[in-house]
């Protein structure tokens, strides 16, 4: 008989998002359909950590259930005819439905051939056991589970495993996605399973730039330590397969454990990025944006982090005054300046870029154009050269105040500074 989990899934899902997966459940019941909560989600509850990305799988018409639950609350509904899925969106959460899935796999890497079917063919495509259990949440059956291949008992002895042995060749990417599991997990690779991606990674070859990019941004960004995937994954000679430049060596982990630290408000994956290519010279990056076919921010953002890396030693000079750093360092993007500082052994070049960055970057004058045309500036030109002048004076703390730089436009008016 199938373990029952209904008090567990009760005590862990916020009372809005349980609300609407039980009326989810009533409604497919009622409209002849089944439906399930799966992956991710399912993982966790036992795991006993948070994760609101809801996934449902439904054994009818996904699209039709979602416009159902769609009518009956406030939730904003895109739908996907093409793939049978939709998504439900409320402000602090959002559910995705998706049509049960067949999936035939043709040549290794390629897409595969999708067709509608039933919970267990829907589970058997996933990639792990333990992201391949199901919840029932029609009424009559609600907080059955449904465990097909073990992935409860996975759990509790800390496994990544695969469902079958060619999973690594019908798609690449999971082996990937199992460094990013075990090692956000603390998790091991079950022994056959480590066998088999030792033996597959040859097959990310056959994984396409953008879907790799999709990877290695997930692992960049959805994992609170992605240095220790990359550690990892050199280990296993996965990551000299991913790209043959790419080190996962301890410097790194010293690099991204910084970022940490030092930045804490703001997002980290292009900064981690660019510290993943930082040792790379122009030409193995040239290669790099081209193999990952990375957008142009991303694309910039490295760039200029390996042309600021190969100028950097022109701040290691303790005499350069502010408006000198900020004249250098403003044609390079702010990820780039943050990974240099990051990444620099000179304590006078990361002062300089800290300086900018905390301080220079945001220095304005107060006078405007309009101001200085008021106090007589010849429209023109020489609009553009007095105010260059002041900002440079204000970056350099020779003047603090609006009335300091009237004094300061008056004086270069009468041929002074
Ligand atoms: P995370 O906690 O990182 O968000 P998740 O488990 O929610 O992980 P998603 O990438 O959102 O992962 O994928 C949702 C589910 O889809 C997974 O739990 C897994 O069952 C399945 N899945 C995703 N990618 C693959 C893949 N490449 N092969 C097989 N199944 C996959």
């Amino acid at each position: 008989m199938a373990e029952n989990v209904r008090p567990k899934l009760e005590s862990y899902l916020p009372p809005p998002i349980l609300k609407l997966v039980k009326e989810a459940g009533e409604r497919a019941s009622q409209l002849g359909m089944g439906v399930y909560l799966v992956g991710g989600v399912v993982r966790d509850l036992f795991l006993k950590r948070p994760n609101y990305d809801i996934d449902l799988v439904v054994e009818g018409d996904a699209v039709r259930l979602a416009h159902v639950l769609a009518n009956e609350s406030q939730g904003k509904l895109t739908v996907h005819s093409r793939f049978g899925t939709a998504n439900l969106r409320y402000p602090d959460f959002s559910i995705d439905l998706a049509t049960a899935r067949r999936e035939i796999y043709g040549r290794p890497g390629a897409l595969p051939i999708v067709e509608p079917g039933r919970l267990v063919d829907d589970l058997i495509r996933r990639d792990f056991s333990i992201n391949a259990m199901a919840i029932c949440l029609m009424p009559q059956r609600f907080g059955d589970l449904i465990d097909l291949y073990q992935g409860k008992q996975d759990l509790e002895k800390k496994l990544i495993r695969i469902l079958h042995p060619d999973s690594f060749v019908d798609d690449a990417t999971r082996i990937l996605r199992a460094l990013r599991y075990e090692q956000r997990l603390d998790f091991r690779l079950e022994a056959d399973t480590e066998i088999l991606l030792r033996r597959d990674v040859s097959k990310l070859g056959t994984i396409s730039g953008d879907r790799l990019r999709h990877e290695l941004y997930h692992i960049l960004m959805k994992e609170p330590e992605p240095e220790k995937v990359f550690a990892r994954a050199e280990k296993l000679g996965v990551l000299k397969q991913l790209y043959p430049s790419l080190k996962g060596n301890s410097r790194l982990g010293q690099k991204f454990a910084r970022t940490r630290r030092l930045y804490k408000r703001i997002s980290l994956a292009t900064i981690y990025l660019c510290l993943l290519v930082h040792e790379f010279n122009e030409n193995e990056l040239g290669q790099f944006i081209a193999y990952f076919n990375l957008p142009r921010t991303m694309a910039e953002a490295v760039l200029h982090t390996v042309r600021l890396k190969a100028k950097l030693c022109e701040l290691d000079n303790p005499k350069l005054k502010p408006s000198e750093v900020y004249r250098f360092l403003r044609p390079y993007s702010a990820q780039a300046i943050r990974a240099n500082l990051v990444a620099t052994e000179s304590p006078i070049a990361e002062k300089h870029l800290k300086l900018y960055l905390t301080k220079l970057s945001s220095v304005k004058p107060l006078l405007n154009g309009d101001d200085l045309l008021k106090m007589g500036v010849s429209a023109g030109p020489q609009v553009g050269e007095v105010l260059k002048a002041l900002h440079e004076a204000r970056l350099d703390g020779v003047i603090k105040t609006r009335k300091g730089e009237e004094e300061f436009v008056r004086s270069m008016r009468s041929g002074g500074p």
